[in-house]
Order: structure tokens, then C-alpha cells, then sequence
């Protein structure tokens, strides 16, 4: 296969998987339903942080969750636990979901009732990038026991995502990681990126968090 095959073959599994995203965005809009759309590196905390938004936003939205892993239903198990409404998908050997799979998903999970959908992403800062689910907003989640030139790093993430979540700050004093310059690095990268500084952990900032969730519900 030549250079230039590669590159259209992609090209039209990107053009596809945006006919599917405008379909599931209609679906979103019909039911009212804002969508979140949540990237990291393994291990940041998507589950922790989604676990802990749900637990602290009981009584005031009713909230879906859409889970993404290559394998295992772990953390569709954890959010169960919250009494959410959750999916699992398995991607297998894909680094990512594509907005096929959330069709699929939403064909087994009625958004009738919901307020929020949480879309937890196979955790990886580079393929989610690229592939529009319908949502409303990608979410990005780094930790503090990560870099903090991340944003700069994988800038095409930083610049498709409108919030960059700081996770784990109850480590901040065991580690070198500097906000400051995190939060300097992503908006180098993309200006208007809205910040959290939160614990999941300790409770740490995530009222704000709840809230801004609660500001943007449709
Ligand atoms: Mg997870």
C-alpha cells in the first residue's frame, strides 16, 4: 500500500466517523442530554472523578455513563455501583471509541430521564483526539503525578478538549509537578481552555467542578 492510500483510507474511516457523530449529536439534542466526553493517559482518574461527580450530584441530575476499555468491565462495575445507568464497550484492539460504538451503545441505553452523559474514553492522549462522538465538550484529565508539559506535548488533545481537569492534588507535595506551569502549557496550546484543580481523593475542588457541570446542563 502506498503513502498516499494510507492517508485517504483515513481520510474516509474520519469522514464516516463524522456522518455517525452528527447522527448521535442529534440523538444527544433530542433528549436534552449535555455529553462529556472525558480523555486521559491511563490512569489520570476518569473513573474516580466520574464516580465522585455522580455520588456529589445525587438529587440535582440524573446522569448516564458511557464506558470505553479495550478490555474488562471494571470500571463500568465501579460506576454501576453509584446506581447510574452505564454501558460498556470493549474496544479490543482499537486506542479509541468512534462514534459507531456510542451509536451502538445508545441503541442499549435509553436517554429518556437523563440530565448528563459521561463518555469515559480508552485512556490514551493521542487517538481519542481525532474522533468526534457527538459530544458536546471533550474533557481532559491529567494528574499530578503526570508531566506538566503534557498539553505542549500532545497539543492536538489539549487543543480539541474545552476543560483540562488537574486530578490528584492531594499528591501536590509529593511530587515535582508545578499548576502553574501546567496550566501555562495548556493554554500556550489552546487559550481558552477553562481549568480544575481537583482531589477526587479528598473532596478538593470538586463543588466547583459540580457546579460549572451543573451551569452547563442544557
Ligand atoms: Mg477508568
Amino acid at each position: 500500500m502506498t503513502g498516499r492510500r494510507v492517508i485517504r483510507v483515513q481520510k474516509d474511516v474520519l469522514a464516516k466517523n463524522e456522518e455517525k457523530a452528527a447522527g448521535n449529536r442529534s440523538r444527544f439534542s433530542a433528549a436534552s442530554v449535555s455529553v462529556l466526553n472525558f480523555v486521559s493517559s491511563p490512569g489520570a482518574g476518569k473513573t474516580s472523578l466520574l464516580v465522585k461527580t455522580i455520588d456529589g450530584l445525587r438529587g440535582r441530575a440524573r446522569i448516564g455513563v458511557i464506558e470505553g476499555d479495550q478490555e474488562t468491565d471494571n470500571d463500568a462495575r465501579r460506576i454501576a455501583a453509584t446506581g447510574a445507568l452505564v454501558t460498556q464497550i470493549n474496544t479490543a484492539s482499537a486506542c479509541h471509541l468512534d462514534a459507531s460504538m456510542v451509536d451502538k451503545a445508545l441503541d442499549e441505553m435509553s436517554l429518556d430521564g437523563l440530565d448528563m452523559l459521561f463518555i469515559e474514553n480508552v485512556g490514551n492522549l493521542v487517538c481519542p483526539a481525532s474522533y468526534d462522538l457527538g459530544e458536546d465538550m471533550k474533557v481532559v484529565v491529567m494528574s499530578v503525578t503526570e508531566g506538566d508539559d503534557k498539553p505542549v506535548k500532545y497539543p492536538k488533545m489539549f487543543r480539541a478538549c474545552s476543560v483540562m481537569v488537574i486530578s490528584k492534588i492531594d499528591l501536590l507535595p509529593h511530587v515535582d509537578f508545578s499548576v502553574a506551569r501546567a496550566i501555562e502549557n495548556a493554554r500556550l496550546t489552546n487559550p481558552d481552555i477553562e481549568v480544575f484543580e481537583l482531589s477526587a481523593k479528598t473532596g478538593e475542588g470538586l463543588e466547583s467542578w459540580r457546579d460549572y457541570l451543573m451551569s452547563r446542563a442544557r
